[in-house]
Order: C-alpha cells, then structure tokens, then sequence
C-alpha cells in the first residue's frame, strides 16, 4: 500500500484552458478519497494520470516516496477498476483471479497462485463462487472478483473511474455499501471518480472537488456540506441543492425576497461593508414553524410563505416556494446553475420539512429558519464569507 501525492498537476491537451490545472493533493496510505465533479472538470484525466495512462504535463506524482511521472503504468503498481469490471467470461471466478498471475509467467509456482487466489477470496467472500463463471454472479460479486484481481497483484492502490454509473439506482446503492465495506476491511488506498455527489459523500473519507480543472476544495463529506468554500462546492453538494438568494443589506436586517433576517454579529462580520451577498440555505435548515421543537423556539426567524407544491416522500416533506429573483443576481446564479447540470435557475425555494408537517398545497405556511445557519457568499468572487 501507498499514499499518492499530486504537486501542481496540469495537463494541458492543446490550447484552450487546462484540463487539469495545478492540482496538489495529498492521500495518505489507506486513505480513501473521492475525486467529484460536473462533466468535463477533469477527474478522469487526473485519474488517468495517476495510473499512467495519461501523460503529465507538468508538476510531479509521487506514489510512496518514489516519484512515478515516466514510469510505466505496470511498474506503478496501481489497480485500475473498470466499469464493466473487464472480466473475461469463460473462465472461472478463480481463473478469474488467477489471471493477473498466470500473466507473469514463471514468477509464481503453482502453488503461490492457489494461496494467493484462496487469500483474496477468502478476504472477499468469493469462496464459495470460485468455480462459477461471470454470468452467474450478481453485480457486487462480479465487482468482488473485479478486486480480487487487483489484490492477487498486490496493488498499492486501487482507482475506481465511475464503477457504478451504469447500474440501477437499486443495484448502485447496493455497491456502494459494498465497495466502502471493502475499502474498510482491506485499508487499502483508494481513489473514486464520480460525478454522483450522493456517492461522493457516502464513500469517501475526504472528498476532492474539482471544476474546470482546478480543485476548489479538499474536505470529508461533512466539512463539505458545512462549510462549502464557495456558491460552486454549496451548490454541487446536497441534495436537494442549498438555495441561492439574492441579500440587500438595509440598515440592521438583510432583505431577502421571502424573509427579513436581523443581522447578528456573525453575519454582519461576513457582510464587511457589501451592500449584496448571495445568501446561501439548506433545504433542511427550514422548519414548519407550528410543530418546531422546544429547543428551537425563542431563536431564529419565522416568516409567511405561499407554498406552491408539496412532495410528501414518507421521511420528509418537500414544500416549493415561488419568489421573484433579484436581477443583480440573476445571470451569476442561472450560469452556476447550467454549470452545475441544472436548467437554469429557477425562482422557488426547495424547503425540506418533517414529515409529520401538515402544510400542503397553496397552503400559507409559518416557516422558521436560524440565522447561524446562513451561509453568505460574496456576489463577484463567489467565495463564503461566513
Ligand atoms: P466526464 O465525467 O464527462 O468524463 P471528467 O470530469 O472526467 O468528465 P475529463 O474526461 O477528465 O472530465 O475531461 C476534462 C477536459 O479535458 C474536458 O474538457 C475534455 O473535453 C478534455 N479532454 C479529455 N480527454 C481529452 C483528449 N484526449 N484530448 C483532448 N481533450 C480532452
């Protein structure tokens, strides 16, 4: 096992701006971290990189102590885990797993091959399919053998590149479970692509977001949730996503288009001397302000507001509430929306209540938010102030 360590990778792939620019990152050995993103914000090349498949353009990769930008992917001793799990169908799950092996030819006996094989699939409960073929395993036991080829050859790590996306929503939570038990039980080092945050938070102990090529930030899921460092990273992560508001400083409060927020000292200190922030909420930083709990009352800010429509899913209610965008946020937010995969802004806010709430349709509800629970976001640069 290794740890990986990136310092100020690019890869430029002709003119244009960088694929990948100037990423450093470090991962230790054991680690598992997930590299996330819209489409096209690099994490593959970076992936390809670190296995060799790609060409560094400049900064170094180091995987251990050794420095590893010329060497070849075979000699890195990394695992990549394909997709479609690259199987070969007419042999056995232990010939399967032997493979990698019988490739080196002469370098293990017989009898090394059978302890090496019987060692992975004990360690990944294969033992009682090594005499089936693929066509008769389930996805998770085809993504067993998967690894088990990469531990016969001793990897030092093991990089995933989207190794769900092509399963059932069933199936790939199934997985998911899977590989972040294995990952567990094995330590090893391993790196994820995915442009599924909800895999991203799950799976990985830190999670490297990535956008246009340049990493935005390095955090474990809950960090990342809490304290995005700008509208990119709040947007991307959470779902339903955190709703962008335009805020007009007047005098002590923060005017927003559903809600006047008295400001405290903690918003005002993030406020510096800005007349407009984007203000940042979590749909579950919303309350139905009728049926708050005891600890929550006396803080925070009730307000009225029309809902629209509401989707009661069995553990939550979602409630939709139409407002007017302020135009000086307008094009910023509808851009970050577009780049996020989204269709464009769209003018309500998504509340994510109790399901015991009664609040339905057309309904004027009393909401409640706690205002240590804004985030403020400068309207040019983007970045969170709070
Ligand atoms: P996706 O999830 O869609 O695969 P990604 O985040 O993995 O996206 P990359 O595939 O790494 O993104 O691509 C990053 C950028 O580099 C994109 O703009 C892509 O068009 C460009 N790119 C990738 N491979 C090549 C190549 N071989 N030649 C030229 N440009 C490339």
């Amino acid at each position: 096992m290794a740890s990986i360590s990136m310092d100020n990778i690019v890869k430029q792939y002709g003119d244009g701006f960088p694929a990948v620019n100037n990423v450093s990152l470090d991962i230790e050995d054991g680690e598992f971290v997930i590299l996330v993103g819209p489409s096209g914000c690099g994490k593959s090349t970076l992936l390809r990189m670190i296995v060799g498949l790609e060409d560094i353009t400049s900064g170094e990769l180091r995987i251990g102590d050794e420095v590893v930008n010329d060497k070849a992917p075979r000699d890195r001793d990394l695992a990549m885990v394909f997709q479609n799990y690259a199987l070969y169908p007419h042999l056995t799950v232990y010939e399967n797993i032997a493979f990698p092996l019988r490739l080196q030819k002469g370098q293990f006996s017989a009898d090394e091959v059978d302890k090496k094989v019987r060692r992975a699939s004990s360690l990944l409960e294969l033992d009682e399919h090594l005499d089936r073929k693929p066509a008769n395993l389930s996805g998770g036991q085809r993504q067993r053998v998967a690894m088990g080829r990469a531990i016969v050859r001793e990897a030092r790590a093991f990089l995933f590149d989207e190794p769900l996306s092509n399963l059932d929503a069933k199936l790939r939570g199934q997985m998911r479970t899977e590989i972040a038990r294995l990952q567990r039980n094995l330590g090893i080092t391993t790196v994820y692509v995915t442009h599924d945050q909800t895999e991203a938070m799950t799976l990985g102990d830190r999670v490297a977001v990535l956008r246009r090529g340049i990493l935005q930030q390095v955090a474990s899921p809950r960090g990342l949730y809490d304290q995005p460092v700008n509208l990119f990273v709040a947007g991307f992560i959470g779902s339903p996503p955190m709703n962008f508001l335009a805020g007009q400083v007047t005098g002590d409060v923060l005017r927003l288009p559903i809600v006047d927020v008295p400001l405290d000292d903690r918003l005002r200190a993030a406020i510096g001397d800005r007349e407009l922030v984007i203000v940042g909420i979590r749909p579950d930083d919303f309350e139905d302000a009728d049926i708050l709990s005891d600890d929550k009352r006396g803080v925070g800010v009730t307000f009225e507001a029309n809902v629209d429509v509401t989707e009661w899913l069995g553990e939550v209610l979602y409630a939709y509430v139409p407002y007017e965008i302020h135009e000086s946020v307008r094009d910023k937010l509808d851009e970050l929306d577009r780049e996020l995969d989204g269709e464009g802004m769209r003018a309500q806010l998504v509340v994510a209540l109790d399901s015991m709430s009664p609040i339905r349709d057309g309904d004027t509800a009393t909401l409640w938010i706690d205002p240590a629970k804004i985030h403020l976001f400068d309207p040019e640069s983007g970045d969170n102030l709070t």
